[in-house]
């Protein structure tokens, strides 16, 4: 493509290039073309019919290319719509096709749609349709507190990132709630995919490996989503590693697009979005010192220093806000009567202590100092003292159904406050522990009205922890 533009003083024209198309699934198959997921021919990068998961021939343009005249060229609308169905093509214009860019190749598996809002929420789905579903909304809720106490009923309206989340404890709760030992190992398979994806590790096995042990859950995991897994190994060959493509970083621009959706009055919502677009990245250009064409003079123009020097306006129009410089209260100090500082004595407990790295390090989770792994219990602080309670580990195994490591503890002991701790990700292990489900009663308001709701809780007796090795970052 080529843009006329300014640059160094004088006119030059611009030549865009582009090597790869970030897209979710429906839009994958429309710049190539392709009917769709719902097709019966799903998929866009191979030809499979629904029902198969294995990867099938290769397509490529030229091919679709050949498909595209074949189905213009067809008399009657029966005998086209039966070619289209046949194919998976889609017979309407299309000017990508007239690029020296293949579609059907370099459009990578995206992890945001594939991954998280893929085959996690479709594995979710199946677990919580079993009578385990409470335990499991239980556990989850335990091993990861964002998450909420109704995650597992709300599916539908979870973000990308909430199941990233989830695929992380995946395991843990799957095997602390009892759910079937298929399902179990799924977790477990896309949990370890999921940790190689998000390191830019090889993917061609633990996809495979997740492929496998998906379908031997049910035939209604398999989706095209879970073809789509067999793809991203050669994608990742191809385009380097996949999770640099997420989309995640280009869904986070919806929000401009969503603030132009309702400042209008809807009477051409299309015209009206792309319009504010428009001028909203125009004045993006020129408060960042972009020039426009000058057609009076024919000369390019600049906007003046007071505009290019208003950093505030500009951070408000990047998204980003703009930090207000705050100043701690002052309050008074306790004195003596000769005016003397009185030192307070009083000894607090507090239940949680930072890292220099920003982690929140908890009750029961671990942490290293000076190479040494301790179990954070409660921290103690008396005037300057502070001292911290902790468990000392006494040795070390293997967890043989979950493949982590786990760390058995002693009794508890007082210290200094170490400097330079580095969190390590552990959860209750549950089933060594035995920590039993209890109920509790709490009281709500239902309409103006008392009541008492029983709730689930887990009851922990950690003396064994479980290193979360399914941590991506
Ligand atoms: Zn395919
Ligand atoms: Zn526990």
């Amino acid at each position: 493509m080529m843009i006329p533009g300014y640059s160094g003083g004088k006119s030059v024209t611009v030549e865009s290039t582009f090597a790869t198309f970030v897209a979710d699934m429906a839009m994958q198959s429309s710049i190539c073309s392709h009917l769709g997921a719902a097709a019966n021919s799903f998929c866009p990068k191979c030809e499979v019919t629904k029902g198969e998961v294995a990867v099938g021939t290769k397509r490529n343009k030229e091919k679709t290319v050949e498909t595209r005249k074949k189905i213009a060229l067809e008399k009657t609308v029966t005998g086209m719509k039966k070619l289209q169905t046949v194919t998976g093509i889609k017979g309407d214009e299309n000017p990508i096709l007239n690029l020296s860019f293949d579609p059907h190749e370099n459009i990578p598996t995206g992890i945001l749609h594939v991954i998280h809002l893929g085959v996690t929420k479709q594995l979710l789905s199946v677990m919580s349709k079993n009578d385990r579903k409470s335990l499991l909304q239980l556990y989850i809720k335990d091993l990861c507190p964002k998450l909420g106490n109704k995650f597992v009923d709300y599916l539908g309206s979870r973000q990308g990132k909430d199941f990233k989340s989830f695929i992380q404890i995946a395991p843990f709760a799957a095997k602390f709630s009892g759910q079937p030992q298929s399902i179990f190992k799924a977790t477990l398979k896309l949990a370890k995919l999921h940790k190689v994806l998000c390191a830019g590790g090889p993917i061609e096995v633990p996809a495979q490996d997740y492929v496998s042990a998906a379908l031997e859950v049910g035939s209604v995991l398999a989706t095209p989503k879970l073809h789509a897994l067999l793809h991203m190994a050669k994608d990742q060959d191809q385009h380097g590693p996949l999770i640099m493509l997420n989309e995640d970083k280009f869904e986070s621009s919806h929000k401009h697009i969503r603030e132009g959706l309702f400042k209008q009055n809807n009477l051409a919502r299309g015209r009206d979005t792309a319009r504010a677009q428009y001028k909203r990245l125009l004045l993006q250009h020129l408060m960042t010192g972009g020039f426009v064409p000058d057609i009076r003079n024919n000369s390019w123009r600049q906007a003046g220093d007071c505009v290019l020097q208003g950093q505030d306006a500009l951070q408000i129009l990047n998204g980003t806000t703009v930090k207000k410089q705050t100043f701690p209260k002052l309050t008074m100090a306790d004195r003596d009567e000769r005016g003397k500082l009185i030192v307070n004595n009083k000894t607090s407990t507090y239940n949680c202590i930072k890292t220099s790295d920003g982690d929140t390090i908890r009750k029961n989770e671990a942490f290293v100092a000076n190479g040494v792994v301790k179990v954070f219990i409660r921290g103690l602080k008396s005037g300057e003292d502070e001292t911290i309670e902790i468990r000392e580990v006494i040795s070390r195994g293997v967890s043989q159904t979950l493949g982590v490591d786990k760390f058995i503890l002693g009794r508890n002991e007082k210290l200094t406050m170490p400097n330079n701790i580095k969190k390590i990700h552990t959860l209750c292990a549950c089933d060594l522990n035995g920590c039993t489900v209890g109920t509790f009663t709490s009281t709500t308001k239902l309409e103006q009205q008392e009541v008492e709701v029983k709730n689930l809780k887990v009851k922990h007796r950690t003396s064994i922890i479980y290193i979360n090795d399914f941590k991506a970052m």
